[in-house]
């Protein structure tokens, strides 16, 4: 688990209310713990972290956390743990519990938890309403396996060149800010520091915020975060989100190019935006979930896989990041920043100043 301490054990292993569903959630799971043993518990029901925190306190020397699939699971507490925390897969689960009061385990984690600073990077257009403002970001670190090429490469990549391409064209109605976020991997850091840096007018100032974490995987799909709500899975986006979304969608379908919605997990760097209630939106061509065989009607690739079998791996290179994936969504993208560069009237009723010159003024505002 990220945030594990590290250290070296051999203990018996002793299962934690392992049938109730809430295995290690409760202090009650450990009455009659014998101290020095390592916690054998089932994922569920509440965090790694608090399964981690009630084996501590109960006198664990480690504590492993099962799997619910066969997969090998990879789970972050929320701080530094007093105990290494591990995750095993499902079927490696199966064998322990098999074991049953005869488990002797021995727990290794070599980990180092330390303090690190890092860093956002803001630019933005020097004209443009700046009570309107069109964000855009990505995040620019990656996971320390890979080269991270796709992620978050492809994302910042756009981002940049979008800066670089906007700059050349006439000043934007709306001012357009550039977000290159830091430590994203790590828990949201850089994105999440920035919202709670800004004070309510400077919250309130801004637009929506446009996404881009993944635009170029190489089993790729066309997906548009589910700001409307669409899929089951998506969670809550402020007002203003679904609109973003048709503004994407309506680019692909003027390309004929098929989009679908993809899941708003809460997982990348609009999650801080959207609980502060700015309209979210944005792309990814996917990443751990399997390509359908009507997907490959669609876009191409291979049926079975993942979108990228490359996420989070040392084989994130540049030779794994999908050219038409990256052309595709970059140019959606861009067509969005330019669209809420001149306006968001559908996602805030905010629209240029300009385009109303027969209505009279008062004080700021036109009269209708
Ligand atoms: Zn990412």
């Amino acid at each position: 688990m990220s945030y594990s301490a590290a250290g070296d054990v051999t203990a018996p292993g002793v299962q934690v209310d392992i049938t109730g569903g809430d295995s290690g959630c409760t202090a009650d799971d450990f009455a009659g713990f014998p101290a020095g043993a390592v916690a054998v518990t089932m994922r569920g029901a509440c965090s790694f972290a608090q399964k981690t925190q009630n084996a501590a306190d109960a006198g664990a020397s480690a504590v492993l956390v099962i799997n619910s699939s066969d997969e090998l699971l990879s789970g972050t507490l929320s701080d530094p743990s007093e105990i290494p925390a591990v995750g095993v897969s499902g079927a490696a689960g199966a064998d322990l519990l098999a074991a049953g009061d005869a488990l002797e385990l021995r727990v290794m984690v070599d980990s180092v938890v330390q303090t690190r600073e890092s860093f956002n990077i803001l630019a933005e257009t020097a004209r443009g309403r700046d009570d309107n403002v069109v964000v855009v970001g990505g995040h620019l670190d990656s996971v320390e396996e890979g080269a991270g090429m796709n992620d978050n490469g492809s994302g910042t990549a756009f981002v940049l060149e979008t800066a670089i391409q906007l700059a050349e064209q006439a000043p934007p109605r709306n001012q357009v800010r550039f977000a290159f976020w830091g430590t994203e991997e790590s828990g949201l850091i850089g994105s999440t520091r920035y919202v709670e840096g800004l004070d309510e007018g400077e919250l309130d100032d801004i637009a929506l915020y446009l996404n881009f974490d993944m635009i170029g995987s190489s089993n790729y799909a066309r997906f548009i975060l589910d700001g409307g709500g669409e899929l089951p899975d998506s969670e809550a986006a402020p007002s203003g989100s679904g609109a973003i979304a048709a503004v994407l969608k309506e680019y692909f379908d003027s390309q004929g190019q098929v989009s679908e919605p993809g899941v708003l997990s809460g997982r990348t760097d609009y999650r801080p935006f959207s609980l502060a209630g700015v309209p979210v939106g944005g792309l990814f061509s996917g990443a751990d979930g399997v390509k359908t065989e009507e997907q490959v009607e669609w876009y191409g690739g291979t049926a079975g896989e993942t979108y990228d079998p490359y996420y989070h791996t040392a084989e994130d290179s540049m030779a794994n990041v999908s050219s038409d994936s990256l052309s595709d969504l970059s140019a959606a993208g861009a067509y969005a920043v330019e669209f809420f560069a001149e306006s968001t009237l559908p996602v805030n009723g905010v629209f240029r100043a300009a385009a109303a010159p027969d209505f009279p003024r008062l004080g700021d505002e036109w009269v209708r």
